[in-house]
This record gives C-alpha cells, sequence and structure tokens, in this order.
C-alpha cells in the first residue's frame, strides 16, 4: 500500500519525464497539454520543476504568436533574455501586467517605488529610511490626493517620452537635503515635483505661498509627530 504522498510523488515524476521527453522533442506548449491533459498553470510548474523554459512559438522565420493576446507579431515585438531569446509574451501584453498589477496592488507599486527612490537616494547621496509602508500610510493620510495639488494621484510606472506621466505619483522631500526620512516625505504629482524641484523652504515661501502654507501644517501635525518618534 502507497501512502497519498507517494501516489502523488509518482504523478509527479510521471509528469517530469513526459514533459521533458516532449521538450527534447522540441514540441510547443500547446502540444504538451493537450498530450498530459493538463493545464497552463500546471505544466507551467512542470517546467519550473524541471528548470526549463518552454520555446517561443514562432509564426514563421520572423513572426512569433505572443503567447497572452495570440497574435501573430514580429520578433522585434518581443523583449529579448539576457541570452538573446526571444520571450513568448509580446512588449505590449509584458507591460501590461506590469502596469495593471501595479494599479490593482497598491502594495506592489509601493515596494516598487521604494526601489526607485533608494537607487536615487543612494546616487544623490541622500539620507533614506522610509519603508513602502511610510508610503503607504502618507497615501491613505492624503487620500490619495496631490500634497500641493489636490489632483488625484495615479499608481502607475512613470515612462519616460510619449506617455502623460503628469498626474503620476511622485515622492517628493519636503526638505530636498533633509532626505528620504518619515516626517520629510509627502507624495505629489509629477507635475507638482517638477515644479518644486529642489527649491528651499525660504524660495517656497517666497514663490509658492500656498505651498508654502501646507508645508508648514504638515510640519505642525507630522513632523512633530515624527520626531517624537525618533526621541523615544
Ligand atoms: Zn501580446
Amino acid at each position: 500500500m502507497s501512502t497519498a504522498k507517494e501516489v502523488i510523488a509518482a504523478r509527479y515524476q510521471e509528469q517530469e519525464r513526459l514533459v521533458l521527453a516532449l521538450y527534447k522533442q522540441d514540441k510547443r506548449g500547446d502540444e504538451m497539454r493537450a498530450a498530459l491533459g493538463v493545464s497552463r498553470g500546471t505544466l507551467s510548474n512542470i517546467t519550473k520543476r524541471l528548470g526549463i523554459r518552454l520555446r517561443t512559438t514562432w509564426v514563421s522565420t520572423d513572426q512569433i504568436r505572443c503567447r497572452t493576446c495570440f497574435e501573430a507579431k514580429h520578433r522585434d515585438e518581443f523583449y529579448k533574455t539576457t541570452s538573446g531569446h526571444e520571450y513568448s509574451r509580446c512588449k505590449r501584453c509584458c507591460g501590461k501586467r506590469f502596469t495593471t498589477g501595479l494599479n490593482t496592488a497598491p502594495e506592489r507599486f509601493f515596494k516598487y517605488k521604494i526601489s526607485e527612490i533608494k537607487a536615487a537616494a543612494k546616487r544623490k547621496s541622500v539620507p533614506f529610511t522610509i519603508t513602502h509602508l511610510d508610503l503607504a500610510e502618507r497615501y491613505a493620510a492624503q487620500r490619495g490626493l496631490c500634497f500641493y495639488t489636490d489632483d488625484t494621484l495615479e499608481l502607475r510606472q512613470h515612462t519616460k517620452g510619449g506617455d502623460n506621466f503628469r498626474s503620476v505619483l511622485s515622492v517628493d522631500k519636503v526638505v530636498p537635503s533633509g532626505g528620504y526620512v518619515p516626517g520629510n516625505v509627502v507624495l505629489c504629482t509629477h507635475l507638482a515635483n517638477t515644479v518644486k524641484n529642489d527649491l528651499t523652504l525660504a524660495q517656497i515661501a517666497a514663490w509658492l505661498p500656498g505651498w508654502y502654507e501646507r508645508i508648514q501644517k504638515f510640519e505642525l501635525e507630522d513632523f512633530v509627530d515624527a520626531t517624537a518618534k525618533l526621541a523615544g
């Protein structure tokens, strides 16, 4: 008598043996799924266990069928791996997947944002102690609106060129030299951050009095809070 665990292990082994044999025959993913009678997810688990990457579906010598949108596109429409092979999902679908994920999962977006800021802080040698939770907290406190303009913040990747990213969320250091530390960070639109640039508080007070008023209010409410937290 074999236990349930042994039965599953045997089934796994059998599936892996079949997939490996088909892989060596240059079979595509859809052909493997038909042969094994398994779902896309199951096949993906098997290939992961085996450490193999399924071949991209070539329609002709320079046309690939994207595994997500199923459109046949020129090979230039696909990103390449470091070893020079085209991905099985087209550029458009890769991009969509990334941005959709960020929009529907703020936590993922804030983690991504933190990784971006961390690199910038290192480059500019400014203090950096905030976490994605600080960003999430700020976002909630600002009710998803720009700190300076009250415009709705868009949670998406800020890509260069073409795209309009003026209302995309940007992390602003209230006092630029103060760095990315809790109490010195607010969220604003990319446009507002571009306008503010690296202005000192004195310059903001003189040129953007409305924004200065908001900063003063923020410092009273939050900065005191943060310093109290640091002190004890
Ligand atoms: Zn596609």
